[in-house]
């Protein structure tokens, strides 16, 4: 009697001890933590997630910074450490990021870079004037261009490869599903709205009086460009023949829009129009936002609703 007693404590403990291991396997299951170094894949992240409690997503860049003189604190690490999901870009502006890679425990934390689920190109250098060329910074010629996000459609692949991911941990959640097709709906709403400007307009040439991380946007809708320097150069002043080189351009093409992009000063644009009386306008890159944007939860489609709203005067001649 003794012993089917002590059999049977012995049962209720193991059987405790497995309901106990399962409840915590599946609280897991329903806790989702992103973490992403910039906004395209916060932003992306948080349209997948949308509606469900227990998703924490974080940005590592703050609101406003230029992503590109982003350095990792030791806060940063820790939460990149006990996450669920890191999604980085892969390229010039995340190289920290392969210093932590053999810190981070794939049993824990799945990494996942962005320019793995798109077709990438390498970065451009730009067309210029032959003297501004030979100064242009050679050792970035051969590098994948990270920008990958500025296309429509590569951003639809993203969002379809992070969406089969999250649903692979907790396959019970439809949401998942639900919201990552409208997401995607909406971008393909605006990928035809462009290709529709693209194909009624004028011109099919734009003038970047700034640096250029739009070619994957480009390259979609068959348009050519000129910018005063190629991808994220680090560049911001130009020489005086970059500028009259973009200026003839305006002048020639009768082009009526002058582009600078977001956290830029804009300078270039400016000294550009002036000489033209080309109207300056900002196409956003998306790479980052303002802190005013981010607290009242711009998206990247609205981004890119603007943006197509900006090509539309970009792409008619005006005079
Ligand atoms: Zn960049």
């Amino acid at each position: 009697m003794k012993k089917i007693v002590q059999s049977i404590v012995v049962l209720l403990i193991v059987s405790f001890v497995v309901v106990a291991g399962l409840l915590a396997l599946k609280k897991k299951d329903e806790n989702i933590s992103i973490v992403t170094t910039n906004f395209p894949s916060y932003d992306f992240a948080r349209a997948i997630t949308k509606g469900i409690p227990d998703a924490n997503i974080k940005m590592l860049v703050s609101p406003g910074v230029e992503i590109h003189d982003y350095e990792p604190t030791p806060q940063d690490i820790i939460d990149i450490k006990n996450s669920d999901y890191f999604i980085y870009t892969g390229g010039e502006s995340d190289h920290w990021v392969e210093n932590i890679l053999n810190n981070i425990n794939p049993d824990q934390t799945k990494v996942i870079r962005l320019i793995d689920l798109v077709e990438t190109k390498e970065e451009e250098p730009i067309s210029g004037p032959e003297e501004d060329r030979d100064h242009e910074d050679d050792h970035h010629h051969s590098d994948i261009d990270e920008h990958v996000w500025t296309s429509l459609r590569n951003s639809i692949k993203i969002i379809q490869a992070l969406e089969k991911e999250f649903i692979s941990q907790n396959p019970d959640e439809p949401k998942y599903s639900q919201n990552a097709t409208f997401y995607i709906n909406e971008l393909e709403l605006i990928d035809n709205d462009i290709q529709e400007i693209v194909k009624n307009a004028k011109l099919k040439t734009l003038v970047f009086g700034d640096r250029f991380p739009l070619r994957y946007f480009i390259d979609d809708y068959g348009l050519d460009y000129y910018a005063a320097f190629p991808g994220c150069s680090e560049r911001t002043e130009a020489s005086a023949s970059t500028i009259a080189f973009l200026v003839d351009i305006v002048k020639a093409k009768k082009i009526p829009v002058i582009f600078h992009i977001e956290l830029s000063d804009g300078e270039i644009a400016s000294e550009i129009s002036k000489s033209t009386g080309a109207k300056v306008l900002e196409f956003h890159s998306a790479h980052n936002i303002s802190k005013n944007d981010f607290d009242s939860g711009v998206t990247y489609a609205e981004i890119m609703r603007n943006n197509l709203n900006a090509l539309k005067e970009a792409l008619n001649e005006s005079y």
